[in-house]
C-alpha cells in the first residue's frame, strides 16, 4: 500500500513524486514504457516560469501577458496560481535536487506585441546534468530527440543557438563540444551516449536522480488500465505488470501524469481540427496514446480543451524511430519562405511554431492549400543553415543526403519554376512570392508580415544578414522545398482540474483523492504558450501545487 501513485514518469510526475517524499508520503511511480522519461526527456527541457525570483519581473506584466495570451482559455485563478508557484517550484528545484534551472538569457516570449511580453527572464534552462549520478538507470532514460543533438552529442539551448545562427565565438563553441565528448574516454569505451545530459535529458535525468537519492521505487513497463474507485474515492489503479494485472492502492491519492493523446489516431479525429495524423507529432512513438484520459472520463471526468495542441510544423524524417522532426527555429533564418499550394505566403515564418501551426490550419480553411505546406530556400540558404534533417550543405553536402529523402520530404530543382511543378505549386504566385521576398531583403521591411521586427523573430537568425537577419534573398540556384505538416509536441485536452490539480467531474466537483497534470489534464492556462518551457512549466507547476494539497488536505 502507497500513499500516492504517479502515473507516468515525465517531468511533472518525477518532480510530484519527489515533491510528495519530501512531504512525507510514500510514492510509486508507474511507467507504460521500458524507458522513463516520455516526451519530457526528448525536449528542450526548458521551463516558462515568470516571476521566477531570477530575472527582474513584475506581478502586474506577467499577468497582464499570461491573460492577453490565454483569452478566455484559462481561468483568472489559475493563471493566478500560476503566477504565485513558479518561484517556489525553481527554489525547490535548485535546493533540494541535484538539477540546476537558470535564466535563459535572450529568450523572448513567444507573443511580443501583447503588452506585458519580455525580450528575455521568463524562459528557463537546466545546467547540464552529469549522467554518470544515474549508474545503470542512465540506459533506461529515454534517449534525447536525434534533432537536438550535434552527430550524437548533445548540447544547450545557447550553445545550439551560437552554432546555428554563427555568433560570435561559435566555432570555439562547436570544438568544445567535440573535445568534451571526446577526451570523456573511460564512457566513450562504455557508450556512444553522451554523460552530459542537455536539455530534456537534464531535466529527467536531474529528477531521476532526486528519486533515487530518496529510493523511490519506479516501475516500468507497468501501464495502467483503470483507476480504482470505492467509496465516491480515487483508491489506487490497476495496472499491468510481469504480464499479470495487478491492483495497487494508493491512501491519499493518484496523480495522472500520462501524457496526452497525440499518438491516439482516433482520438485526434474525433477532437482536433481536421485534417490530422498521428504520424505528424514529433513525440516519442506509441507512448502517449490518451490512456489516462480515457481511464479518467470512465470515472465521470469532464474533459476541456480537447480541440486544442501544442503545434509545431514537422517534417518527415524517415530515419529516425519518432518518425518526424520538428521545425522549432530554422524557420528564423532569412533567405526561406513558406507557401502554400497556391505559391504565396501566409505568416511570418519566424513566429513561435504554436503560432505557424494554428497558422497552416487557418490558411487551409481558407485556401485548402497550407496542408501539406512548403518551405522555399536557395542553394545559399542550403550551404549556411540546418532545416529539420538536413544539415547546412556546408556539413551534408546533397550528394550525401540519403537517395530515399529526394521526393519525399525534400524537393530540388534548377529553377524556381520546375521547382513549382515538382511540388504542385502554382508556379506564378511562388515567383512572385520569392520577388517580393526578394525586395523586402533589400529595404528589410516585410510588409506583407512583419518578418524580423520583433527580438523573437531574430533569436534564430543568421546574426550577419542585414539589414533585417530574417529577410534574406532568394536567388541562387538549385532551389529547394521541404514539405511539411502541422505536427505537434502533445495535446493539450484532458480532464479539467482545480487550481490545485484536483479533477473535476462532470457535475463540476472535484472527484476526491485523483489528481492530473501534464498533457494528461486539460492545459490550465489554456492556449497560452507564453514562450519556450510553455508546457513543462505548467506541468511541473501544477504538479508540486498538486503534491502541496495532496499533502494538505487527505
Ligand atoms: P510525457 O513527458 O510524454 O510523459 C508521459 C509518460 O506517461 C510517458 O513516459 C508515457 O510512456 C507514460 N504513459 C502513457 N500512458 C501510460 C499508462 N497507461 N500507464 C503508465 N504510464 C503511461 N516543452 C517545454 O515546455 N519546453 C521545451 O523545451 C520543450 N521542448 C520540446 C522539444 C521536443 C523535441 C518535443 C518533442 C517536445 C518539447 N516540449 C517542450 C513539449 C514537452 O516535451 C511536452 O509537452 C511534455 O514533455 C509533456 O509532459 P508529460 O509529462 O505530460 O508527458
Amino acid at each position: 500500500m502507497f500513499d500516492v501513485i504517479v502515473v507516468g514518469s515525465g517531468g511533472g510526475a518525477q518532480l510530484s513524486a519527489v515533491r510528495a517524499h519530501d512531504l512525507g508520503l510514500n510514492v510509486l511511480v508507474i511507467e507504460k514504457s521500458e524507458l522513463y522519461g516520455g516526451t519530457s526527456a526528448t525536449s528542450g527541457g526548458a521551463l516558462w516560469i515568470p516571476l521566477n525570483g531570477q530575472a527582474k519581473d513584475d506581478y502586474a506584466s506577467a499577468y497582464t501577458y499570461l491573460k492577453a495570451a490565454a483569452g478566455d482559455t484559462a481561468t483568472d485563478s489559475k493563471l493566478r496560481a500560476y503566477l504565485e508557484s513558479g518561484a517556489e517550484l525553481i527554489r525547490f528545484i535548485n535546493e533540494k535536487t541535484a538539477l540546476r534551472y537558470k535564466v535563459s538569457e535572450g529568450y523572448a516570449d513567444y507573443y511580443p506585441e501583447m503588452p506585458g511580453a519580455v525580450e528575455s527572464g521568463r524562459a528557463m534552462e537546466p545546467l547540464p546534468f552529469d549522467g554518470s549520478l544515474l549508474g545503470e538507470e542512465f540506459f533506461r532514460l529515454r534517449p534525447s530527440h536525434p534533432g537536438s543533438l550535434l552527430m550524437g552529442m548533445s548540447m544547450t539551448i545557447p550553445e545550439s543557438n551560437a552554432m546555428a545562427t554563427k555568433a560570435p565565438g561559435w566555432i570555439g563553441v562547436a570544438l568544445k563540444i567535440l573535445a568534451r565528448y571526446w577526451l570523456d574516454l573511460p564512457w566513450r569505451f562504455k557508450t556512444r551516449r553522451d554523460r552530459r545530459l542537455c536539455l530534456g535529458n537534464a531535466l529527467i535525468g536531474g529528477l531521476r536522480q532526486a528519486m533515487l537519492a530518496r529510493d523511490i521505487p519506479l516501475w516500468l513497463e507497468c501501464p495502467m488500465q483503470s483507476l480504482i474507485v470505492e467509496n465516491g474515492r480515487v483508491q489506487g489503479v490497476m495496472a499491468h505488470r510481469g504480464g499479470h494485472t495487478v491492483m495497487l492502492r494508493a491512501r491519499r491519492g493518484v496523480i495522472l501524469a500520462a501524457g496526452g493523446f497525440e499518438r491516439n489516431q482516433q482520438m485526434r479525429e474525433q477532437y482536433l481540427p481536421q485534417p490530422t495524423r498521428q504520424e505528424w507529432s514529433v513525440t516519442p512513438a506509441n507512448i502517449n496514446t490518451g490512456d489516462a484520459i480515457r481511464a479518467a472520463q470512465a470515472i465521470g471526468a469532464k474533459l476541456e480543451n480537447m480541440t486544442l495542441a501544442w503545434g509545431v510544423p514537422s517534417v518527415r524524417h524517415p530515419d529516425i524511430s519518432q518518425g518526424t522532426q520538428a521545425i522549432f527555429a530554422e524557420r528564423g533564418f532569412g533567405g526561406l519562405i513558406a507557401v502554400n499550394q497556391q505559391g504565396r505566403r501566409f505568416v511570418n515564418e519566424s513566429i513561435s511554431y504554436d503560432r505557424f501551426y494554428e497558422a497552416l490550419y487557418r490558411d487551409h480553411a481558407k485556401t485548402g492549400g497550407s496542408i501539406p505546406a512548403w518551405l522555399i530556400f536557395d542553394a545559399q540558404h542550403r550551404k549556411d543553415c540546418p532545416l529539420g534533417p538536413l544539415l547546412p550543405a556546408a556539413v551534408m553536402p546533397d550528394s550525401k543526403v540519403p537517395k530515399a529523402w529526394w521526393g519525399d520530404f525534400v524537393f530540388k530543382d534548377a529553377s524556381l519554376e520546375g521547382l513549382a511543378r515538382r511540388i504542385g505549386v502554382d508556379p506564378t504566385g511562388l515567383a512572385d512570392s520569392v520577388r517580393r521576398n526578394n525586395e523586402y531583403a533589400r529595404t528589410g521591411v516585410d510588409q506583407d508580415f512583419h518578418r524580423g521586427e520583433s527580438a523573437f523573430d531574430r533569436y534564430w537568425a543568421l546574426r550577419n544578414a542585414k539589414p533585417n537577419p530574417c529577410l534574406v534573398k532568394i536567388e541562387k540556384p538549385p532551389f529547394y522545398a521541404v514539405k511539411i505538416q502541422p505536427g505537434d509536441t502533445g495535446t493539450k485536452g484532458g480532464p479539467a482540474i482545480t487550481d490545485d490539480g484536483q479533477v473535476i467531474a462532470e457535475t463540476g466537483e472535484p472527484i476526491p483523492g485523483l489528481y492530473c497534470i501534464g498533457n494528461n489534464a486539460a492545459a490550465p492556462l489554456g492556449r497560452a504558450y507564453g514562450g519556450a518551457g510553455g508546457t513543462l512549466g505548467p506541468s511541473l507547476v501544477f504538479g508540486f501545487r498538486a503534491v502541496n494539497h495532496l499533502a494538505r488536505t487527505t
